[in-house]
């Protein structure tokens, strides 16, 4: 990291005043004073000593700021100083605002602009007298003093002066012009956090002095994207970071991050975050040997207690704390890795194979019953109660981190690459989203649950993408941005009743490691040796399950135990006020939803009644696919395929129009969720409670064994239990879908009537396709 970092410190300031101005840099924002040219030029005053025991001291002149940013609070504050500085009736000035926000550097300012800067000014701390023995008046009374007449007394934190000193400032308050003549006496700044509930009763001043209200960062959000800005450089040339001036923010992602919280500790809260994840970004640039990104990601970034995961702490319950031994297991050697080698690589291989070589006859053929009837519908089991647990055991990218380790042993001199996170967070989820698209209708035209070779391409072709994706870039690119089971995976585990994060408070006070995040070697007291989180995200930074894979590598690499796998209700990540609901992901949740309705084209053209030319065409183009450009009935069946992938996404969008609805569409879609997932597990009973229960006699009939498959047992439910469970998910579907839209949208029934008989209709189609056609 030598290239990223040389020793040279500055000073940086943002609207200082300035001879500070010929020793810093500006931040260069729009709006920022710093840019501007009126801007007096201050004389370098000979360097006082502090006095009367620290509670007088000079001005310091350095690092100062105002506020960053155009917005009209920012501009008022900079008018209102101006103003104050320059009044010819050198009114005492009272700079207001709550802890965190730049008061003091405003008052600063104002005494620094004022034309007696060449005189006596200097800083008496009023927090500082009520711990001394001295009576507090005394002390207060000495400390202006000191200051010579004509000078500029700023007197910080007044809020804090003890009641006894109060009638000595009061006194001073009512000595100002015209007691005495302007440029005479001691003029007095003051800065408060409580203008209100003082003794002093500073607020009812307002005839006696001029007020300046500092306003708090939440009203100010416009001005976020340039006090982000300004701080990061700032804290980038502390840290003596050669490239600081490259640094040209957070992503938008990260700004929408930093915009939805509610700064309780204001710019000084701003300041913390944005150096903490410049402290992460080094140490992962210093162990990477690279240089520091331009733009720092949400992943980096916490916003604190009242950040993204600001949820009622109530409601979770931690099974780490209350099971000691699952957390001891997901810190072994078996969570995932020993998993991954000694069973999943193993039996990947041999169903990758047995799919092309067994008989092709889904009857006959084992690999093709534990694909279709046990895996799919195991995956959508686990989602409500694990999450995107399946990720961490995935074959596909057991394959892919092999296929990673290799080339890093191979190619040690060429180091994998970074992400390109800016083009990923754009296009990855919609890539997704198309390959999904493909991939089903592939499934549905070629009729790939009866062809175990074409089954085995689509595992190929999964595990294709995860290999090089990850022969190419750093960790799990293909997890984290383009699998499209990824994808689906993330979307159903929104629904878990379960989530990992980590405790930011024990994170910020505690760790200096993150390994975590970056990895590293093992920590005291009980941080293990770890590569980091595989999808490059932070535990205390996680906002839904979208991300996390439950891999456990942060539970391992935590020296202080700050992971926690959370037991919680069920779509709680979709309540959420910043539950960040994206376009692509809402695509996804209807193609999927269309999955179900494309699954059944011949039972819907029956039930609408199409010709029979279209009904028939429909089951015979699985055949005419090696002519797939000339062959109508290919054409009529890829035509329906399509309409029914587009229609639960189609009727929901003109639902939400017809209502004229006030809401956002893309938010509210996800209560559709539940429906989707239980119309997809509906689909897959058929198969799970029925094929499935036949794996037996399917294995003696591939290798041969034809005699003894029909003596094998068979476990198979009833026609009428099967149809009753897919009653069960529709109608249990439908009505959880109905409460989270009322629940997301907080508007009556009444109002959302339209969207809630889009889902009944949806609900009702699929209880005739499911069960009655
Ligand atoms: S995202 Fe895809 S490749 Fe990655 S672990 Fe999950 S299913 Fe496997
Ligand atoms: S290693 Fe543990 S304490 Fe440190 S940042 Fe990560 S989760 Fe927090
Ligand atoms: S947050 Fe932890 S459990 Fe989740 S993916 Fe990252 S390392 Fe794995």
């Amino acid at each position: 990291m030598a290239g990223a970092r040389a020793v040279h410190r500055r000073r940086v300031c943002c609207c200082a005043p300035s001879s500070a101005s010929k020793r810093t840099t500006s931040s260069g924002e729009s709006g920022d004073e710093s840019s501007s040219t009126d801007a007096p030029a201050f004389p370098r005053l000979p360097p006082q000593k502090k006095t009367r025991g620290g509670i007088v001291s000079a001005v310091n002149r350095e690092n100062i700021r105002g506020l960053c940013g155009s917005s009209r609070f920012a501009q008022r504050v900079r008018s209102d100083r101006r103003r104050a500085a320059a009044d010819p009736q050198e009114k005492h000035v009272l700079v207001i605002g709550e802890p965190g926000t730049p008061k003091l550097d405003v008052a600063k300012m104002v005494c620094l602009e004022s034309p007696r800067r060449k005189g006596d000014v200097r800083i008496v701390r009023c927090g500082k007298m009520k711990s001394r023995r001295r009576d507090a008046a005394t002390q207060l009374a000495d400390a202006l003093d000191v200051i010579c007449p004509g000078g500029i007394a700023l007197l910080s934190d007044v809020h804090e002066l003890p009641d006894s000193a109060l009638h000595v400032l009061r006194d001073r308050l009512d000595d100002s012009p015209p007691r005495h003549p302007p440029g005479e006496g001691v003029r007095l700044v003051l800065t408060t956090s409580r203008a209100m509930d003082t003794n002093l009763n500073l607020s009812s001043l307002s005839t006696a002095v001029t007020t300046i209200k500092v306003p708090p960062l939440r009203v100010r959000a416009k001005d976020l994207a340039a006090e982000t800005r300004f701080f990061l450089r700032q804290a980038a040339v502390a840290s003596d970071v050669s490239n600081a001036q490259t640094l040209k923010g957070v992503t938008p992602a990260a700004l929408r991050l930093l915009e939805a919280y509610t700064w309780p500790g204001s710019d000084a809260e701003l300041q913390n975050v944005l150096q903490r994840a410049l402290v992460h970004e080094i140490g992962i640039a210093e162990r990477d040997g690279v240089s520091l990104p331009t733009m720092l990601s949400e992943d980096v970034l916490w916003p604190g207690s009242e950040g993204p995961q600001s949820r009622d702490k109530r409601l979770r319950t931690d099974l780490l704390r209350l099971w000691p031994l699952l957390r001891q297991a997901m810190r072994s050697e078996l969570w995932m890795d020993g998993f991954m080698q000694y069973v999943v690589r193993p039996a990947f291989a041999v169903v990758v194979i047995g799919l092309f070589v067994a008989p092709q006859a889904r009857a006959d053929n084992a690999f093709l019953n534990v694909f279709w009837a046990w895996w799919w519908p195991g995956i959508l089991l686990l989602y409500p109660f694990v999450g995107r647990l399946w990720c961490s055991f995935c074959p596909f990218m057991a394959y892919g981190e092999l296929a990673q380790r290799f080339r890093l042993k191979m190619l040690p001199q060429v180091p994998l690459m970074n992400w390109p996170r800016d083009a990923l967070d754009k296009g990855g989820g919609w890539f997704l989203f198309a390959l999904f698209a493909v991939i089903l209708e592939w499934e549905e035209l070629w009729a790939l649950e009866d062809h175990a070779a074409l089954s085995s391409w689509l595992l190929l072709l999964i595990t294709a993408g995860a290999v090089i994706g990850s022969l190419l870039y750093k960790k799990r690119v293909w997890c984290r941005y383009l699998c499209p089971i990824g994808g689906m995976n993330g979307l159903y585990a929104k629904l878990a009743l379960t989530e990992l994060r980590a405790e930011q408070g024990v994170c910020s006070a505690e760790c200096s490691t993150y390994g975590c995040y970056k990895g590293g070697p093992a920590v005291e007291p009980e941080g293990m040796e770890s590569e980091g989180c595989p999808l490059g995200v932070h535990p205390a930074q996680l906002q839904d399950n979208r991300n996390c894979v439950l891999c456990a590598e942060c539970v391992k690499a935590c020296p202080h135990k700050s992971v926690k796998v959370n037991f919680r209700f069920t779509a709680d990540d979709i309540l959420q006020p910043m539950h960040n609901a994206t376009a692509y992901e809402v695509s996804l949740l209807f193609l999927l939803f269309g999955a179900v309705f494309c699954h059944h084209i011949p039972e819907a053209s029956t039930l609408l009644q199409m010709p029979e030319a279209i009904t028939t065409a429909v089951t015979k183009s699985a055949q005419s696919v090696g002519n797939i450009f000339t062959s109508r009935p290919f054409a009529w069946h890829t035509g329906l395929a399509t309409a029914s992938l587009a229609y639960p996404g189609v009727l929901a969008l003109a639902a939400h129009r017809a209502a004229g609805s006030r809401g956002n569409f893309v938010r509210e879609a996800y209560s559709y969720l539940p429906l989707c997932w239980l119309a997809s597990i509906a689909h897959y009973l058929d198969l799970g409670m029925g094929e499935a229960g036949s794996i037996l006699p399917a294995a003696a009939r591939m290798v041969g064994l034809v005699d003894l498959a029909p003596r094998l047992p068979v476990l198979v439910a009833s026609p009428e239990v099967i149809d009753f469970s897919q009653g069960l998910c529709v109608v249990v579907g439908c009505l959880s879908s109905l409460v989270l839209l009322r629940v997301l949208a907080r508007r009556p029934w009444l109002e959302i009537g339209w969207q809630c008989g889009g889902m009944i209709v949806l609900s009702a189609q699929l209880w005739w396709l499911l069960l009655v056609a």
